[in-house]
């Protein structure tokens, strides 16, 4: 079997072939697989000397980043910002025209900071090639130098080092090369594009030391989808709204458009269809925070999703998505001072809105069901009946057509939060504060115990997903409006020195509140940070209950009259010999008031807390001339609470199912077997 298997793979030609998944993705193969291999000098890039058989692995990469940084040493400057758990550095390559490497003097001279990540998910490497090209053409051969006339670039070559070094030919099963390619999570199996809000990973702890030190102006992360097929090989959507947004639609991305289009590739909105075939249309949805693209625009900045096709070849796949990164850099260098002005009101319209907080913030979206025609490049395709799965086998050909299909356009926002003056959180709950330490909000502690009257929640209790999902039991609350999840209300509450006092008058409000409104998609409530508050503690013994419960029919008739109704029309209720005795301990002094209680509380105001006293003005980026913390005068306006956005913009959702180990499989729960792996150094 094995025999035939081999000379099958060798008797055809081509190299796509040698790929093990070959025959499961198409057949027969593409025409643009064709294409000659480049000519190779001294400064080709390993995938190009290999004619993008191969990328190279982390060591190989580092080693030509320092090749480039030891050529133009002026121009470059290689960052370490963290290390994974296997003891990897993070690497940041930053480029700069001039040698000024002051991200304070990068923002007074109005210079974009363009921060490119790439192989978050380490098998999906197209963007780091790219940009190892892009590097040498910028900095070596100079063919690109003009895309640094304004900008300057933080490049992340390999965001996920030790997912990448996890190396192998077995780990995408739906994607074309190359040979072999890292692994979706890091070491410890955390999807890092899950983990922006939330922060539990090392290497995202690094990547906000990163980005608090740059506060890039356009951020970009890029990607291999999965999904279906169809023609187009370059697929990007851009997460933005406020001042940016008006830019980025009208101008940006119709750019990016001609510009990669004019390159020979072909590109698209990211797609994202409702059903099986496309034909099924085209979703629209909001990157929650705890993706890389919704974190940056809940920081005031666009965020670039890049998803390069992942059944087009490697090579087609890297010069795509490099094509896709020069027109960004043009057109970011030739609109620099609108880019980043933009970008500085938005802080700016978010501080006054602190200030202001008589607005509310949207946490969560949905589609509209608005939509419009979109003409998409598809291949003809056939559904035919599996008897294998009992559902339909989709069979895309190679046959060109241009069918028109819905796209939905517009989001409205399903749960909004009013913005307060402030939120104080107790300084016993250390793991949630820490959070917003690692997002570099800017906290006051108060100096003394305080006491007082602020508006918090009370939550019913969630329900929790029974799968972990990136190592947590998410809460989720079938909500309805008859049913709110959690009910704001005025509380007078007790808050121990050390607690947490977060203004909103600052320009990281919105990742504060989408990690402090309980009812945020990524919130800490929801990744169970808070799943205590819904424990009861103290319980009373049946015989003691009894005693209480006939004590207080006995003193309030009309309790009785509401306990026997409840029996009986409540059937569940009336079964229940324990709801039935804890109905009265609830009614009565011994109940714990602080089960379902939110600890965070929100103010309307700092007056009369015992806080320090204000230091004198100094911003965390030490530049003069820039003061996000500043409002600005000329309008604050950001629409009211209910914020519809055009979207040209869709999500990573096909990466977002994870991976299922099967609910209610029939196997062992654990299987003991021998096996042996690399253990890095630390161990
Ligand atoms: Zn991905």
């Amino acid at each position: 079997m094995l025999r035939s298997l081999l000379l099958a793979l060798c008797t055809v030609s081509g190299f796509a072939q040698q790929l093990p998944n070959a025959s499961l993705l198409e057949q027969p193969p593409r025409p643009e697989r064709a294409l000659p291999c480049p000519a190779v000098d001294s400064w080709s890039t390993p995938a190009e000397k290999s004619c993008y058989r191969t990328t190279p692995r982390y060591a190989e990469t580092m080693a030509y980043v320092r090749r480039i940084a030891q050529a133009a040493p002026h121009q470059v400057r290689i960052e370490r910002f963290g290390v994974t758990g296997e003891g990897r550095a993070l690497v940041a390559v930053v480029v700069s025209r001039d040698g000024v490497f002051s991200p304070a003097a990068l923002h007074r001279g109005k210079r974009p900071v363009v921060f490119i990540q790439n192989s978050i998910h380490a098998g999906e490497m197209d963007g780091k090639d790219a940009s190892l090209a892009l590097l040498r053409d910028i900095l070596i051969t100079r063919k690109q130098a003009r895309l640094l006339e304004r900008a300057v670039l933080v490049i992340v070559p390999i965001y996920n080092p030790d997912g990448h070094e996890h190396f192998g030919p077995f780990n995408r099963i739906n994607q074309n090369g190359p040979e072999q390619m890292g692994w979706r999570t890091n070491a410890t199996g955390q999807n890092l594009n899950r983990d922006y809000l939330k922060a539990d990973a090392p290497e995202t702890r690094g990547f906000l030391r990163e980005w608090q030190r740059w506060l890039p102006d356009f951020f970009v992360d890029d990607h291999v989808t999965d999904g279906a097929d169809y023609q187009y090989d370059v697929t990007f959507s851009i997460e933005t709204d406020g001042p940016v947004s008006g830019w980025v639609r009208q101008t940006l991305e119709p750019e990016l458009f001609q510009r990669v289009t004019a390159s020979g590739h072909v590109i698209a909105p990211y797609l994202e269809f409702a059903g099986l075939t496309p034909d099924t249309g085209i979703t629209a949805a909001a990157a929650t925070p705890r993706f890389s693209t919704g974190f940056a625009r809940q920081q005031n900045r666009p965020g670039m999703l890049v998803e390069m096709h992942m059944l087009k070849d490697y090579r087609t796949r890297v010069t795509g998505n490099y094509e896709l990164l020069r027109a960004l850099l043009e057109v970011v260098n030739r609109d620099a001072t609108k880019l980043v002005e933009a970008n500085q009101r938005a802080d700016r319209e978010t501080v006054a809105r602190g200030r202001a907080h008589n607005q509310k913030l949207a946490l969560r979206y949905e589609a509209t069901g608005e939509s419009e025609p979109f003409a998409l490049k598809a291949y003809r395709w056939k559904v035919e009946h599996s008897e294998i799965s009992g559902d339909g086998w989709v069979q895309y050909s190679h046959e060109p057509v241009t069918i028109s299909v819905p796209r939905q356009t517009t989001l409205r926002a399903t749960v909004e939060a009013k913005i307060p003056a402030a939120y104080i959180v107790p300084a016993q709950w250390t793991e949630v504060i820490a959070r917003l330490e690692l997002h570099g909000v800017r906290l006051k502690r108060l100096t003394k115990p305080w006491t007082g009257e602020v508006e918090s929640y009370r939550c019913a209790t969630p329900q929790w997903q029974v799968q972990p999902f990136e190592g947590h039991h998410l809460a989720d609350w079938h909500d309805t409006e008859q049913t709110p999840a959690c009910i704001p209300g005025r509380e007078r509450m007790s808050f121990p020195a050390g607690s947490v006092v977060v203004p909103m008058a600052q320009r990281a409000a919105r990742i504060a509140m989408q990690w402090l409104e309980p009812q945020g998609p990524d919130s800490a409530l929801r990744w169970g940070f808070f799943d205590s508050i819904f424990e009861q503690k103290e319980y009373g013994e049946g015989y003691v209950l009894e005693r209480l419960a006939r004590n207080m029919q006995e003193a309030d008739p009309k309790l009785k009259a509401e306990f026997a109704q409840r029996v009986a029309s409540d059937a569940k209720f009336a079964a229940s010999p324990d709801e039935r005795l804890n109905w009265f301990l609830r009614r009565s002094p011994w109940w714990d008031r602080r089960i379902g209680l939110y600890p965070v509380g929100k103010l309307d105001s700092l007056r009369g807390l015992p806080l320090p006293k204000p230091p004198a003005r100094k911003e965390a980026d030490q530049d003069p001339d820039y003061d996000p913390e500043i409002p600005d005068r000329a309008g604050d306006d950001f629409g009211g609470g209910t914020y519809i956005f055009s979207v040209l913009h869709l999500p990573c959702l096909s990466t977002f199912t994870g991976k299922s180990w099967g609910a209610g499989s029939a196997g062992p729960r654990c299987a003991v077997l021998r096996h042996a792996a690399p253990m890095p150094r630390g161990s």
